[in-house]
């Protein structure tokens, strides 16, 4: 039997669901079954934890910031507070059922805010450090800045390295974790580029973009999705 995936998808201001299909298409090339999960449904998540065996938070827009305790920034954009609101929800019952979790750039930071971390709203207003273009004006597949991983954490594992280019697409980032979350790799200006779960079997977020990375055929890219699904099927 193949796993089946749940996708969160994008809602613009409540009107229009859309998933880039990426996603989808990297799910299957990996194994699982998709399936997109709308917003709305926050009181019927126990549920859908019960029929689905994996999570994939996928990416999009901006974070409320009333989630973390801070007022909107000039530079925060366009927020989704309903697909916020579902995605905590799931985050929450997805880790009490120690299922598998994949969190994709926005994903990793609504990751980090459902287990009481927080984030910069603009990490280049905000941010001391020196930073790196982390808005590559790229295509979806072209790698643009390398990224430094712990070595014994999930994702040094799954990639046989630890230090790899990834892609950028993020004006956002994760600026504190709480355990059991730990940081397990950064770019080289310090930007935390993944975490993941020190007590659960598969909780993984990326601030980078694997699946056009791996429709393009990148070993690493598709290694995260294979090592998902399976950890999906167990
Ligand atoms: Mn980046």
């Amino acid at each position: 039997m193949k796993p089946i995936i749940g996708i969160t998808s994008n809602v613009e201001f409540d009107l229009k669901h859309s998933l880039v299909n990426d996603y989808i298409q990297a799910v299957i090339n990996a194994g699982g079954i998709p399936i997109i999960i709308p917003v709305g449904i926050d009181s019927d998540v126990s549920q859908i934890v019960e029929k689905i065996d994996g999570l994939v938070l996928s990416g999009g827009g901006d974070i409320d910031p009333t989630l973390f305790g801070e007022e909107p920034h000039q530079k925060l954009g366009a927020i989704s507070p309903g697909r916020d609101s579902l995605e905590i929800a799931l985050i929450h019952r997805f880790l009490e059922a120690n299922k598998p979790v994949l969190a994709i750039c926005r994903g990793i930071q609504i990751l980090s805010i459902a287990t009481g971390g927080d984030m910069f709203q603009d990490i280049y207003s905000q941010s001391n450090l020196e930073l790196l273009q982390h808005s590559q004006n790229a295509t979806r597949y072209h790698f643009s800045h390398y990224v430094k991983v712990e070595s014994n954490s999930l994702l040094a594992d799954i990639a046989g390295q630890t230090e790899f280019k990834v892609n950028s697409f993020h004006h956002q980032a994760v600026r504190n974790v709480v355990k059991p979350l730990v940081v397990t790799a950064r770019a080289s200006d310090g930007v935390i580029e993944a975490i993941e779960s020190s007590e659960h079997n598969f909780v993984l977020g990326l601030q980078w973009h694997p699946e056009p990375l791996a429709l393009n055929e990148d070993h690493i890219s598709k290694a995260i999705f294979q090592r998902f699904v399976q950890a999906c099927n167990q």
